[in-house]
């Protein structure tokens, strides 16, 4: 991949800067620098806000052909959108599930009456999502998924748990796998469908986190219903579509991420000045390593980005999900230790957390979702060392 900005690229970046800037100082400033790991309950209606007035300017959903509501963006220029939103410290995005993991699986997987269903309130801002993967006894072996899914007519009918469900509570929509064929192998009997969360059958119970806010949820299905052409990919061949899915979440969307990771390093290393920390050799050598892990880390999703046009998963995402996952949680480390015994003093009372503390506290979950630290070392062992399988 070429990364060398080009005049219309330079462009490109100055309208985007100017319209993030813009913004972010005037109506939207309230969201500047909100919304991110750990602060996803803040400011919900604002950001939601935010997501409307992005999508009605064209700058949601980059990626996505134009016909779908996206912008039909070069990868170059999706680089530098999200360098540009990170370095205007633009908030956490309450659309990311739809624009980064839904939106993008549907694009390769979906019919085209689902993509013009689908794909344009994502755009718009208009239709939130959440992912019903996890339950109870199926977490790093998915494929154990025990809801169930039977055909109602024209309806699919649904009975089961879910757990962890991101957002879920502000979410219109979730795409949830579940079991379709009790008696096939347990790869092949799932399906993948898209459920309105919006209705009696569903009932959604927050779990509070250590960060003292509640991003996740347990969902029951008890009789949820949704139509029977709202499955993505064929019955029972949901596993594939899945993967796909995983492959978005482990890959590129990490671009963007990696960029308020950098914001969050200067933090640490303005903090590392004012306290005088910045002159112990060890914190010095932290923060080179953390630097020069950022560093890697960019490179690694720019290497995902030609596997995942293709919705592969490579042994490369899962090294990319294994070192991004760690680099972040050492800096949720670094963070605290620059503060030194500040780090136990929170904001306010009675509970308010500093931003730093609540990144120390949300990192520890980065080598969990997605697929944790020890699933991404089999995949790695396995398929790039050609270690011994696991044994089944
Ligand atoms: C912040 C956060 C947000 C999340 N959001 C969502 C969401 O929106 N939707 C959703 O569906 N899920 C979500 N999850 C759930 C997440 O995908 C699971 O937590 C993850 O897949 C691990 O599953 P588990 O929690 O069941 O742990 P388990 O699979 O029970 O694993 C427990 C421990 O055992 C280890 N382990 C398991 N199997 C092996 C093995 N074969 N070899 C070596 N070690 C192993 C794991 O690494 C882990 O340390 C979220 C999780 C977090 C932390």
């Amino acid at each position: 991949m070429n990364l060398r900005w080009s005049a219309e690229d330079e462009a490109f970046r100055q309208e985007a800067r100017e319209w993030l800037t813009d913004k972010l100082a005037g109506e939207f400033a309230i969201v500047r620098g909100r919304g991110g790991p750990g602060d996803e309950h803040a400011l919900f209606d604002e950001r939601h806000s935010w997501e409307r007035a992005l999508g009605a300017a064209g700058w949601t959903c980059v990626a996505w052909p134009e016909e779908y509501g996206g912008r039909g963006l070069s990868l170059t220029q999706q680089v530098i959108f999200y360098e540009e939103y990170a370095r205007a410290q633009g908030p956490g995005r309450v659309g990311l599930v739809g624009e980064g993991l839904l939106g993008p699986t549907i694009i390769h997987f979906g019919t085209e009456d689902q993509k013009q269903r689908f794909l344009p309130p994502i755009a718009t801002g208009d239709e939130l999502w959440c992912q019903g993967y996890s339950e109870p006894d199926a977490g790093s072996d998915l494929a154990n998924v025990a809801t169930r899914a039977e055909l109602d007519g024209d309806e699919w009918v649904i009975h089961g748990q879910k757990v962890w469900t991101s957002l879920a509570h502000w979410a219109d929509w979730c795409f949830v796998l579940c079991r379709t064929d009790r008696d096939a192998p347990k790869h092949k009997g799932i399906s993948y469908l898209l459920v309105p969360m919006r209705q009696d059958g569903i009932d959604i119970r927050p779990i509070r986190q250590v960060t003292g806010t509640s991003e996740f949820n347990e969902v029951f299905f008890e009789g949820a219903r949704t139509a029977a052409t709202n499955v993505v990919g064929a019955v029972n061949d949901g596993w594939k579509v899945a993967m796909g899915t995983l492959a978005f979440e482990r890959g590129a969307l990490t671009l963007g991420q990696q960029l308020n990771f950098e914001n969050e390093l200067t933090a640490i290393r303005e903090v590392a000045t004012k306290t005088g920390r910045v002159e112990d050799p060890l914190v010095r050598q932290r923060l080179a390593d953390a630097t020069i892990g950022l560093r890697i880390m960019r490179f690694n999703a720019l290497r995902a980005l030609g596997p995942l046009a293709r919705a592969e998963m490579t042994p490369l995402t899962a090294v990319h999900k294994l070192y991004w996952a760690t680099v972040h949680r050492s800096l949720g480390e670094l963070a605290m230790d620059v503060l030194g015994t500040d780090a136990e003093i929170g904001e306010q009372a009675p509970y308010e957390l500093t931003a730093f503390q609540r990144m120390f506290l949300y990192t520890r979950a980065d080598t969990i979702y997605g697929g944790s630290n020890e699933i991404q070392r089999n995949i790695i062992g396995e398929r790039v060392l050609g270690l011994p399988k696991e044994p089944a």
